[in-house]
């Protein structure tokens, strides 16, 4: 993947592109699974948007 595939991320509220990334883990219940769960939320409304297994599109490590 080229840089050029990576879409500009914006706020939707106030097209802010200023986020804090938070990664976690979401167990299933049955525990036999667990997905990765990557929040950003706006500096400067708070807007959360969270993705699930969407590392490799938004891969900010
Ligand atoms: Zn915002």
């Amino acid at each position: 993947m080229t840089t050029s595939e990576i879409p500009v991320l914006r706020c939707p509220l106030c097209k802010g592109s200023d986020f804090q990334q938070e990664v976690g883990r979401l167990d299933s219940r049955w525990g036999l699974t667990s997905h990765r769960m990557t929040l950003l939320i706006c500096r400067s409304c708070r807007y959360i948007l969270h993705f699930y297994d969407k590392n490799s599109i938004f891969d900010f490590d």
